[in-house]
């Protein structure tokens, strides 16, 4: 299913990006929670974990931890990973994503 995250990776709306290799992307959320709130996705349209493959899964956990490693650096924060899957779970955009999530107070 194309969402949001789709037309942020196809430059069609834009977005504060702080990552991207061929296969991912990371950029700030619209809406954050604390300053530096950062979405981690696959460029492939995957609602939520049971839909991604186990390789491109673990894939895509090698970049969240590069994001919170950089986030931490550079905030000198906490960090809260999040992940919903599923509209029941909280989940709003049905495209696999992870929220770096920066703790400063
Ligand atoms: P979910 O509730 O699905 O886990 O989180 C979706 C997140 O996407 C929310 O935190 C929301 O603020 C963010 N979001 C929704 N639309 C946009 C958008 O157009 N641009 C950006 N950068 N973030 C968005």
């Amino acid at each position: 299913m194309t969402t949001i995250f789709t037309k942020i990776i196809n430059r069609e709306i834009p977005s504060h990006i702080i990552y991207e290799d061929k296969n991912h992307l990371a950029f700030l959320d619209i809406s954050p929670f604390e300053k530096g709130h950062t979405l981690v996705i696959p460029k492939k349209e995957y609602k939520t974990i049971f839909e991604i493959p186990e390789d491109e899964f673990l894939e895509l956990m090698k970049v969240v931890k590069k994001v919170a490693e950089h986030v931490e650096k550079t905030l000198n924060c906490g960090i809260n990973i999040w992940q919903n899957n599923k509209e029941i779970s909280g989940q709003e955009v049905p495209h696999i994503h992870f929220h770096v999530v920066p703790r400063l107070s």
